[in-house]
Parts: C-alpha cells; structure tokens; sequence
C-alpha cells in the first residue's frame, strides 16, 4: 500500500479558518422564521433576548451575512484541541475490500468526547462578553452538559444542567465529569422548577425527556437574573459553530487535491451534519460543485424519513419558538434507543429545508446493525465511536460496499462525532445479544402527528 495521502491529514494551527460560514447566505429558500409562540409571528431579536444571549439572538436570525469572524478568545481555546484531524481510514478499507478512499473527521479529541465543544465555548463566550453570571441548558445523554461545563469554567460562568433522570440515573460517570467541572446538575423534570413539578403531578415516577428538560432549563434561566439559556444543536446559531467541522474538512481535502464524492453525517438535530456540509452544500447552492450528501438517523427516531415538514413546538413545555423542520411532534417519545444524542423529535430548520430542496437525501439505520459497524470499525481503526457516531459508519460501509461491487473509487467523507467510553452499558447489551431494534408503527406516528400546532 502506498501511503501517498498521510494516515492522518492534520491542518496546522495557522490554516484553522478564521470564520464560521453561515450557509443560508447562500439558500436561496431560507428555513422558515422561527415564531412567537404567543403571537405566532416571526420572532424578533428583542423577543429572544430574555432567553438568548444578545449576539447568539442577532447570529440566530442573520440569514445574510456568509462569513462571521471567529473571535480570538474562542480560536484560542479551539487551538487546544484544533484543527480535528481528518483521517484516511486505510485499515477499514483494507479489511472491506474496497476500492474507495474512506475519510473521517474526527471531533472524539476532548474531553466532552464530542464535537458540542465547538458551540459551547462560543455559547460561554458569549455570554461571559455580556457580563452574565451564568446559563442553563438540559442534557439527556450527557455529551452538552458535559461541553457546557468546560466551556463554562474556561470563562468562569455558573453552569446549570438539568439532566433528563434517566440518563442521571444510568449515566453517573457522566454527571461526575461535570460537576468536576463545577456544573451544577439536577434530575430533570426536578422540584425545582413550575413546569417540573407540574409534569411531576402529572406522570409520577416520569424518568424525563430532552422536551421537558428545555422547558425547565428556560424557565430556570428567565427567573434568575444574569442567566440565560443554551442550547446545543438544532438552532442556526450551533450550525454556524460547527462550520467548522466542514471548513477544516474542506480545507484538509483541498490541500491533497481531493474532492469528495460522499458526504455522510449522523443526524440528531442536525447539528454536526450541518456543520459539516455547510461549505459543500454551499458550493452546491452556488452551482460550483456537485456531491452525494447522506444524513444517517435511528429508524426508532425518523425525523427526515418519516417526519412532517411543519411547524412544531421545540419542548414539551411549549414555551420555545416554534420552528418549521421536519419533525415527528413534540409530543414524540422515542424509545430507548442507546443513541441518546439522536433522540429528539426534531430538525435543524436549515437542514429541514436543504432536504426538503434535494441537497441532501437520508436514510434510517437500526441500532443493533449501527453497533455491529461500530465493533467492525473499532477493531480496525482503534477508535471506539459513539453509537450516535456510529450510524455515519454503518452507512459509510454500506457505500465503500457498493463501490466493491462497482469497483468505483469513490472518496467517502463522514463525520465521527465522538467517542463512546460512556456508553458501554449499550456496548455490553450488543455484546450480549441482549439489543434490540424498535421502529415506530404509521399509527403511532399519524397519532403524534395530529397534535402539531395549526399554524399555517
Ligand atoms: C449530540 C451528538 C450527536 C447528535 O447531535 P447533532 O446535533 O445531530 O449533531 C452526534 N454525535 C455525538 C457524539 C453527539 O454527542
């Protein structure tokens, strides 16, 4: 084998971009505005503002503007960790037989063990230059909270987590990581809150959701004053963050002279799949370049495939704004799937509409077939993936597969999110035989379905 592109393509320090690239500069059709959930008209920077912090509010609803400048205090903590590298996965084709080239961007390389550090330093920065005390946020698996809680000490901000009991429970090594961090975490829905003790009431001995857990992380942010909330995916303003995922991508490729023919993301609320394509997809929308681009999800969870395009409430509580995407209703309970950071009921309003104008298609992956790619690419490539990760392996195999048949070279790019050390209670279930696949019925969906808002 000659090694004529490295193991490991590494950006140096100086060649990290110095901007984030907002794609809806260049969408022709926007998403659609996210809405006052009282008045049902487009929100505006001033109606976020008790929520949001004030440039994450003005970043949040800025289709415009292509290029916004990274500030120095974040590209100074990036540098700890940054640029990611991107990785030739020669052991992984080797062992599949195949004559494509396979790629993966690895965002694993912090102690977050996922790629949400990159918009939690910006979320903490941005608070911190407001002059706030703190922020609140929800978790359910872990990896945000866990982001969060980094980000917040670096700048010395009090960090409130509510973390959907459940995983509070069954994930302590997790909660541990961020109270060393200094993170303040409850079990959520909690006795703390209006909107906790009401779901309390109303479903004793509830284990939580992500829904409800926003609700409470928002409403504990507008009754202390200095606080905000943050959130870590689905909003425009985390796709902006994670550009850099893709710009860095872009930029190790173009300095080997490669060009991608595959792009493939995993999609919980769309965050790294957006970051990631953003610069390909843009030079899609600008007629510069053409690329397949796939988005992964859990058939437990199918906002893409199977989801409306409609306006939905992002939490339980219904007191977020209300954003057109692809959703299978707020109400949705997806079943215990180990993928924690794809179980949400939603869709990044920009990736909902690049899908809905064909620049990405998406397909479903079961979980079990999901960790059975992550065992194959853990014995070859070292690296132990996230399960949430994993479903971009599964579907990356699938097309290095295909191209066997064909005998295509084709150059496969996908994004490996993060590691999965604390998930190995769903390793020691696949390692058992023990996992099992749940794919929700029509009538389950039709029934979430029939309690979307009317807004249109
Ligand atoms: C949270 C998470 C995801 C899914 O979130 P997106 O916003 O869809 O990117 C994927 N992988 C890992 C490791 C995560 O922590």
């Amino acid at each position: 084998m000659s090694y004529e592109i490295p193991y490991k393509i590494y950006l140096e320090e100086k060649e990290m971009p110095d901007s984030w690239y907002n794609v809806r500069a260049d969408m022709k059709n926007k998403p659609a505005p996210i809405l006052n959930p009282a008045t049902l008209k487009p929100i505006t920077v001033e109606e976020l503002t008790p929520i949001f912090c004030e440039e994450l509010a003005k970043q949040e609803l800025d289709d415009t503007t292509p290029y916004i400048k990274i500030p120095q205090e974040i590209r100074d903590f990036y540098r700890m960790y940054r640029p990611a590298p991107l990785v030739r996965a020669y052991c992984l084709e080797k062992k599949l037989g195949t004559p494509a080239h396979i790629y993966y961007k690895f965002e694993g390389n912090n102690t977050s063990g996922s790629h949400k550090l990159n918009s939690a330093i910006a979320q903490a920065y941005y608070a911190k230059k407001q002059g706030l005390k703190g922020v609140t946020t929800e978790t359910g698996a872990g990896q945000w909270g866990t982001a969060l809680s980094m980000a917040c000490s670096y700048f010395d901000l009090d960090c409130q987590v509510y973390m959907v009991k459940v995983s509070y429970e069954q994930k302590p090594f997790r909660r541990e990581v961020m109270r060393t961090y200094g993170a303040q975490v409850t079990p959520s829905p909690s006795m703390t809150t209006e909107i906790g003790k009401k779901i309390n009431a109303e479903f004793p001995g509830t284990t939580g959701s992500l829904g409800c857990a926003i609700s409470e992380a928002v409403e504990a942010a507008t009754k202390q004053e200095g606080y905000r909330y943050v959130l870590g995916s689905v909003l425009s303003q985390v796709l902006l963050h994670q550009s850099i995922i893709g710009l860095e991508t872009k930029a190790a490729l173009d300095k080997y002279g490669i060009k991608a023919d595959t792009i493939i993301g995993c999609a919980g609320g769309g965050s790294n799949l957006g970051g990631l394509i953003s610069p390909f997809a843009g030079e899609i929308l600008r007629g510069e370049a053409d690329y397949d681009i796939i988005a992964v999800e859990p058939a437990s969870c199918p906002s893409l495939t199977r989801g409306r395009y409609a306006y939905d409430f992002c939490d339980t509580g219904k007191v977020c704004p209300l954003a057109k995407m692809y959703t299978l209703g707020s109400g949705f309970i997806p079943s215990a799937n180990h993928a924690g950071g794809l179980r949400y009921h939603g869709m990044s309003s920009i990736v909902s509409q690049l899908y809905d104008d064909g620049i990405l298609t998406a397909r479903t992956a079961e979980q079990t077939e999901v960790f059975k790619a992550a065992q194959e690419f853990a014995r070859v490539e070292g690296i132990l993936p996230a399960p949430e990760s994993s479903h971009a392996i599964k579907v990356a195999i699938d097309e290095a597969l295909k191209c066997k048949e064909t005998g295509e070279a084709k150059n496969i790019v996908f994004g490996l999110t993060g590691t999965g050390y604390f998930d190995m209670v769903a390793y020691g279930k696949f390692n058992d035989g023990e996992m099992s696949d749940y794919i929700p019925t029509d009538e389950e969906l039709e029934a979430s379905f029939a309690k979307l808002p009317k807004v249109d």
